[in-house]
């Protein structure tokens, strides 16, 4: 449902392209379009009238895929072939989803912790980015079938919290199932263009996005002034969802049936009956059914006790999104509920209550973030300038300067598309090279934080210490995907990276980074002021040794004893770790040297003095 436009040269019908936007989901992906006519987004449905594409893969003996709810099917049957939830998997190393690796009823292979999973089927491996891309390949046929014209343009969403490793996988997905991804945007941002919220010129409101899936939890918020969106602050847990309900209604139900853990089958139809009850309790009191020909059955408030401290946990995280970006509930405007687990009552009421106010759930909660996607699609094509798109970086970006300290370059929660330098210089005469480690979190220590790259910029001309003068800057792309580059400016070397690290963090460990940098602000300061003070000891020891060798001439040997007794204090300091001391013997030994120096030019002027003529 392209625009037509005729080539006046030829008489020919030129067909326009439809760019697609699609919610490529842990549990269901689903495909939009914005229609040309009505200028409204809406989710491409089947003839049986079903948008949701559940984001399952079954492969039979021959390696053959079913992909959506064919293989939803199978999943009972054949539970090693059905493959369920691989978004959690996305840019992820086995130790990344090991803990994690009973809730899968696949086999997920071990053999190497810090590689990217495969999963193995039958004789052979799959990455999930392959899986992916069989789910992208089903939406990409569904749309054409549907539309009637080839779709090779795509607007791929992803989780706010989804890093570097995570985003640049589902690129590779769409890639792979021969889609151009012409950009990747935050599921909540897209959510909020889906409602259109504060896209009249002139009007600004601030919006609170709540996503409840089947695998993630985010929470964002947003203002959107005059059609720009800017996000404030995200955040969420990607180990919280409607999986989770489901988990605990199944092990309540499995305290009477104990069925083992074991009997992967047992589970799996298990958890497919805990996901009906649920569904029926969010319009009915009561549930009942039967697993392996036994009897089980829920009423609502039963369900909402079991699900109580899921949702509480969500409303914690609502109150330290509204915290970081320094708003009281009072001030939100909207609440937009996103994903299809806010259907359930409880969910609805307590993020009501939290607020204060109604929620926005007139779309559908599981299309509206496909339904945004096809909006920017739509932007992206020209036909809608009205509105900009800004996302924020989750952590922290920066580089490990002497004593390995993070310099910070980019800060969390930056507006991207972003771009940021510095300087940076030489420390020896003569140094040739400068190692550029880049690494992403909150702490004072590089340690501490995780290392995304590193890359030597070397052929730097000999220059003394202090004089090279090299640009670090970074960039940060629309799709959050960092690049980083490094020139030596006097000379011109210059040397650059795209930052694709081998796998991600997990969305616990992002959090956990966030929280230790909480929790260790104090120990980090106190750290900081160490190495530092470390740091410039250590340059003033190589300045006065040097002139120790150099200058010895000019000075007696009482001179030169005390001088090394006061280095030897102050090493000693150092390796005591006596920030104080240290401070305190820097400062003693730059009293004893400073005269030194002087006497040194004093003599070098009257050396200078000697040839010229005075009259
Ligand atoms: P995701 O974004 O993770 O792909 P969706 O937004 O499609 O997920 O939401 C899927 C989750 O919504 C599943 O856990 C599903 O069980 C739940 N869900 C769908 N419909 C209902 C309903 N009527 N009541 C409660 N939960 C529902
Ligand atoms: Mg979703």
């Amino acid at each position: 449902m392209g625009k037509v436009a005729i080539n006046i040269a030829t008489g020919s019908l030129l067909q326009e392209e439809t760019i697609v936007g699609i919610d490529l989901g842990t549990t269901n992906s689903l495909i939009a379009i914005v229609k040309t006519d009505t200028r409204q987004p809406l989710a491409l449905r089947d003839i049986d009238g079903l948008a949701l594409v559940p984001s399952i893969v079954h492969f039979d003996q021959n390696g053959n895929t079913t992909v959506g709810n064919p293989a939803k099917e199978l999943l009972v049957a054949e539970p090693e072939r059905t493959i369920y939830s691989v978004k959690r998997l996305m840019g992820k190393s086995y130790k990344d989803v090991s803990k994690d690796a009973g809730f899968f009823a696949y086999n997920i292979i071990d053999d190497d912790t810090d590689a990217l999973v495969k999963i193995q089927v039958g004789q052979k491996f799959y990455s999930p980015i392959e899986l992916s891309s069989y789910i992208l390949k089903e939406l990409k046929h569904r749309a054409e079938h549907i539309l009637k014209t080839s779709v090779t343009k795509a607007v791929i969403t992803v989780p706010a919290y989804f890093n570097d490793a995570q985003r640049q996988a589902t690129r590779d997905a769409g890639r792979l199932a021969g889609l151009d991804v012409l950009r990747i945007i935050n599921e909540p941002t897209a959510a909020s263009l889906a409602y259109g919220l504060g896209a009249k010129q002139g009007t600004e409101s601030t919006i609170a996005v709540y996503d409840l899936g089947g695998g993630t939890f985010d929470i964002s918020i947003l203002t959107i002034s005059n059609g720009i969106f800017e996000v404030l602050s995200t955040n969420g847990d990607t180990y919280l969802g409607g999986d989770d309900m489901d988990r605990v209604l199944a092990q309540h139900w499995n305290k009477e049936l104990g069925m083992p853990d074991s009997d992967k089958s047992a589970m799996q139809q298990l958890r497919i009956t805990a996901e009906e009850a649920k569904k029926h309790l969010s319009g009915n009191d009561n549930f009942s059914g039967t697993i392996n020909g036994k009897q089980v059955s829920i009423t609502r408030q039963q369900f909402n006790e079991l699900i109580q401290p899921l949702v509480d946990r969500t409303i914690t995280a609502c109150g330290n999104a509204l915290r970081d970006a320094g708003l009281k509930k009072e001030q939100i405007d909207a609440v937009v509920m996103v994903g299809g687990s806010t259907r359930v009552p409880l969910v609805k009421n307590s993020v009501r209550d939290f607020f204060g106010r109604e929620v926005h759930d007139e779309l559908n909660p599981d299309e509206v973030v496909a339904l945004g996607a096809a909006v920017q699609a739509d932007i992206l094509a020209g036909n809608n300038t009205e509105m900009l798109l800004l996302d924020v970086t989750p952590l922290s970006l920066g580089i490990e300067t002497m004593g390995g300290l993070m310099d910070v370059l980019i800060p969390r929660n930056s507006k991207i598309p972003m771009k940021a330098g510095r300087q940076y210089t030489t420390q020896k005469d003569g140094q040739g090279g400068m190692r550029i480690s880049v690494f992403q979190g909150e702490r004072d220590l590089v340690q501490d934080n995780r290392k995304l790259a590193e890359f030597n910029l070397t052929g730097i001309p000999g220059m003394p210490a202090g004089m090279a003068k090299v640009e670090v800057s970074f960039l940060i792309d629309a799709d959050g995907i960092l690049k980083v580059s490094a020139t030596e400016l006097r000379s011109g070397v210059a040397q650059s990276i795209d930052v694709k690290p081998q796998y991600g963090l997990t969305d616990e460990e992002v959090e956990k980074m966030l929280l230790d940098s909480l929790t260790h602000a104090k120990d980090d300061i106190k750290t900081r002021a160490l190495v530092e003070a470390t740091t410039e000891a250590q340059q003033m020891l190589d300045v006065t040794e040097k002139f120790l060798t150099k200058h010895r001439a000019v000075l007696t040997d009482e001179e030169i004893e005390l001088t090394n007794q006061r280095i030897q204090i102050l090493q000693q300091a150092i390796s005591d770790k006596d920030k104080d001391r240290i401070q305190q013997e820097l400062e003693i030994l730059n009293d004893i040297s400073r005269p030194y120096a002087e006497r040194v030019m004093d003599a070098a002027l009257k050396d200078a003095m000697k040839g010229k003529k005075v009259i």
